[in-house]
């Protein structure tokens, strides 16, 4: 059970959509990028969590995989501002849309696992 998890997402058109996730037992062997919030300053272990799909595909047994942080940190990370790259950078925004963006990442994966 330590090897499960659950991400319940909300979707763009306002459902909500929860699936288990399972971690691979190998983890990547380089430092790998989160494939939700993609914080390219890699703060945290990164992990290959597989989704079975809904439906007839997954009860012959499909599964749909991506690499997210182990802890979910991603919400977190997106919220992390990065050190400014130049005078008048625009850090509210650049963070609204990486909260934006994980939204969107997130949501993608699940309607992808949900609607077989
Ligand atoms: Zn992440």
């Amino acid at each position: 059970m330590g090897r499960r998890a659950y991400a319940i997402v909300p979707t763009l058109d306002g459902e909500t959509i929860g699936v288990l996730l399972v971690q691979a037992e190998a983890t990547p062997r380089s430092r790998a990028q989160c494939s939700w919030c993609r914080d390219t300053r890699l703060p945290n272990e990164v992990v290959f969590y597989g989704a079975k799909l809904a439906g007839p595909a997954g009860r012959r047994g499909s599964t749909v995989g991506t690499l997210i942080c182990r802890d979910f940190q991603c919400s977190a990370n997106v919220r992390n501002d990065p050190p400014l790259p130049y005078a008048g950078y625009d850090a509210a925004a650049a963070r609204q849309d990486r909260k934006d963006e994980l939204v969107l990442r997130a949501s993608s994966f699940v309607e992808r696992v949900a609607r077989q």
